[in-house]
């Protein structure tokens, strides 16, 4: 009998988030009988644009109570614009999802894998491997807004960027947290210079909880500059803590630098427990290549992983061994293949899948 069971709601949304999911629970299926980890599966429809055609909404009402019980949600991906605008399918969804869970943490690690090409001149495997945690319930994402004397000459617009202490200081502390345990160094990303009201409080709030870890080294960036910076020496990052929009527009440009979308995962994440955290690819539904069985499935397993890792605590013992597992199979199959059509291959979705899956069965 497994020592432990999680209760994982398994969400595959749209596109090929319904094709990358399987090989996220194929590999899972070999961590339960490797690692002695157990999980029990509630396989949803809703949270997809099928279900908005059908229902007129992206979910049932009683959508909270029905994850009430689960440990965390394995997500694809959302999006149908063909048939359900973006903000429909989206704002319905997975962005419900981060606020009303508070998933106050978005958690992207960026890595150069040996046998993926790099967009960046001169760069090896190894030399970029950093974590970026953006803050992902408040900040410029806020709705708070509104037109004014729509229509006429005098249309005025106005949307307000909200940052609590008690927001701002809890995404600071996950990130100096996060560099304590890794190199001991952060970059802050601001814009105190232009953004004169805001950003000085928020560097103000850096300051106050960097105080708490001395040990740690604090570089704090402008976000123009600091993007330069991402392409011209991306070696010298580790842990990298922005606000919501220039943490989203980093989480982007990070894993472009490492070759390609289909390799970023990505976890939202409650540190707290008291919600389920969700963890999904930070690709989209990709229409372009859905239902071709061609997307790269690598994004959605190594999603799978961080949520073992998390769901072990991040500390160590059989889910943080099977999490770096994981890890190790997606290195070695992209060092030496099968690789899918973005990284210059020709495998499908499911030959891909099955190889990270017979590579982590078959090490030792
Ligand atoms: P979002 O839904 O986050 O707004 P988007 O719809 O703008 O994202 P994606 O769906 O991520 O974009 O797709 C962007 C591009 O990357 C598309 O050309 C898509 O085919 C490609 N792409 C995305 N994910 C993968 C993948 N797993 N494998 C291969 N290519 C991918
Ligand atoms: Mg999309």
């Amino acid at each position: 009998m497994p020592s432990k069971t999680y209760r994982i709601a398994v969400i595959p949304g749209d596109g090929i988030g319904v094709e990358v999911m399987p090989e996220a629970l194929r590999t899972l299926d070999v961590v339960s009988k490797r690692f002695d980890i157990d999980f029990e599966y509630q396989h949803i429809e809703w949270a997809s644009c099928d279900y908005y055609l059908k229902h007129g909404k992206m979910m049932p009402d009683d959508w909270k109570q029905q994850l009430s019980s689960v440990d965390a949600i394995l997500f694809g991906a959302v999006g149908w614009p063909a048939t359900v605008p973006d903000h429909i399918s989206l704002w319905g969804s997975l962005l419900k999802f981060r606020r009303e869970f508070d998933q106050y943490i978005n958690l992207r690690p960026a890595r150069l894998f040996e046998g993926v090409p790099c967009p960046l001149a001169n760069r090896k495997a190894g030399d970029i491997d950093f974590m970026i945690v953006r803050e992902n319930t408040e900040g410029e994402y806020s709705s708070v807004g509104g037109v004014m004397y729509e229509g006429t000459e005098r249309e005025v617009v106005m949307q307000q960027s909200i940052f609590s202490r008690f927001g701002t200081e809890r995404v600071l502390k996950f990130a100096f947290d996060l560099a304590q345990r890794r190199e001991k160094k952060i970059t802050v990303a601001t814009k105190s210079n232009g953004i004169a009201i805001s950003m000085p409080w928020w560097d103000a709030r850096a300051a106050e909880v960097a105080a708490l870890y001395p040990e740690v080294a604090v570089d704090k960036q402008h976000i123009d500059i600091l993007c330069a910076r991402f392409v011209m020496s991306p070696d010298r990052f580790d842990v990298v803590v922005a606000s919501n929009l220039f943490g989203d527009i980093l989480s982007d440009l990070g894993p472009a630098c490492t070759g390609t979308i289909g390799l970023a995962p990505s976890g939202n994440l409650n540190p707290e427990r008291k919600f389920p955290s969700l963890f999904e690819p930070v690709h989209g539904s990709a229409p372009d290549i859905a239902g071709k069985n061609i997307a790269n499935p690598v994004a959605m397993i190594w999603s799978a992983a961080m949520m073992v890792d998390f769901l072990g605590g991040n500390v160590a013992g059989p889910e943080r061994d099977a999490h770096d597992a994981i890890v190790a199979a997606i290195e070695d199959v992209l060092k030496h293949g099968p690789h899918t059509g973005d990284l210059g291959g020709k495998a499908s979705t499911t030959e891909v899948g099955r190889a990270i899956s017979e590579r982590l069965a078959g090490a030792s």
